[in-house]
């Protein structure tokens, strides 16, 4: 499944990694390797009861009773494929149990890990937004030491995890804030609000199964029905601003495409109290 042909981003890692749970879980589940390159590995844990799936940012985890731990990381071009019976021969891993079955297509990473490697891998990333209790205390405190572009750290797995391109422009966009602001020039309030901004549309996503941050009234077809793609966004891949009418600037940052309306976003920071905040720190 690909969603709007955009990069997987945390929300369909969530909603694989519930759907999974759903129909795989406390059953035998038999693995294959279609495409052979990960047959040791299904090997291993063909039979086996799955016991849970997390999802951690990007990253899949899947929990068994007496094998190791399942780790898949989609990258860019991975997806999982409900059903389609027989395979396609580039099927890296088909997970089966009872009536469904799920076959992974073009994952960066599959491989079997013990929990040492588990708690090294989830230790080196950023909270996940869309975990119940995820904590925006550390992401403010490493974002306040933070030279780089806002829209470069929110997709810095190691200060946040789980979010993408379209959610981190479409968020600041929602915000008023310019992807190139310094991290360390956002107020605290600045700050709260993108955090919350990203984690509702974020678990929209996970409803939803696809990205469309544009609020229902600010839609230009309406609210009814299916959104078109152009309709779906409010900076990403658009050209002009649906809220002032500026053309929507797009350039790179980094190796990736950024989208900001400069009006609705003003790239100079306000003044900021830089001595005093350092003063009060120190
Ligand atoms: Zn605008």
């Amino acid at each position: 499944m690909m969603y709007n042909g955009c990069v997987p981003e945390g929300h369909t890692i969530h909603r694989l990694a519930r759907d999974h749970a759903r129909a795989l879980v406390g059953r035998v589940v038999r693995v294959a390797s279609p495409q052979g390159r990960h047959s040791m590995q299904a090997e291993q844990l063909d039979q086996h009861v799955l016991e849970c799936v997390e999802a951690h940012g990007k990253h899949l985890f899947y929990r068994w009773r007496g094998a190791p731990i399942l780790h898949v990381h989609l990258g860019l071009f991975g997806s999982f494929r409900q059903s389609p019976v027989p395979p396609s021969p580039n099927t890296q891993l088909r997970l089966h149990a009872a009536a469904a079955t799920f076959d992974l297509i073009g994952a960066t990473t599959c491989e079997l890990i013990d929990d040492e490697r588990y708690g090294r891998l989830v230790g080196r990333l950023g909270p996940d937004l869309l975990a119940e209790t995820a904590d925006p205390e550390p992401v403010w405190q490493q974002l306040q030491r933070r030279a780089t572009p806002i829209a470069s750290a929110l997709v810095d797995q190691r200060i946040l995890s789980g979010v993408g391109n379209v959610y981190r422009l479409e968020a600041l966009f929602v915000c008023g804030i310019h992807p190139e602001r310094p991290a360390r020039s956002l107020t605290r309030a600045e700050f709260d609000r993108l955090w919350q901004t990203l984690r509702v549309m974020l678990r929209q996503g996970v409803e939803e199964q696809r990205i469309v941050t544009v609020h229902p009234a600010e839609r230009t077809n309406g609210a009814q029905g299916e959104v078109p793609l152009e309709d779906a966004f409010y900076v990403y891949k658009q050209h002009h601003c649906r809220r002032c009418g500026s053309a929507i600037r797009a350039w790179r940052l980094g190796t990736r495409p950024v989208y900001a309306c400069e009006r609705c976003q003003p790239p100079a920071a306000r003044p900021r109290p830089t001595l005093e905040r350092r003063a009060a720190a120190g």
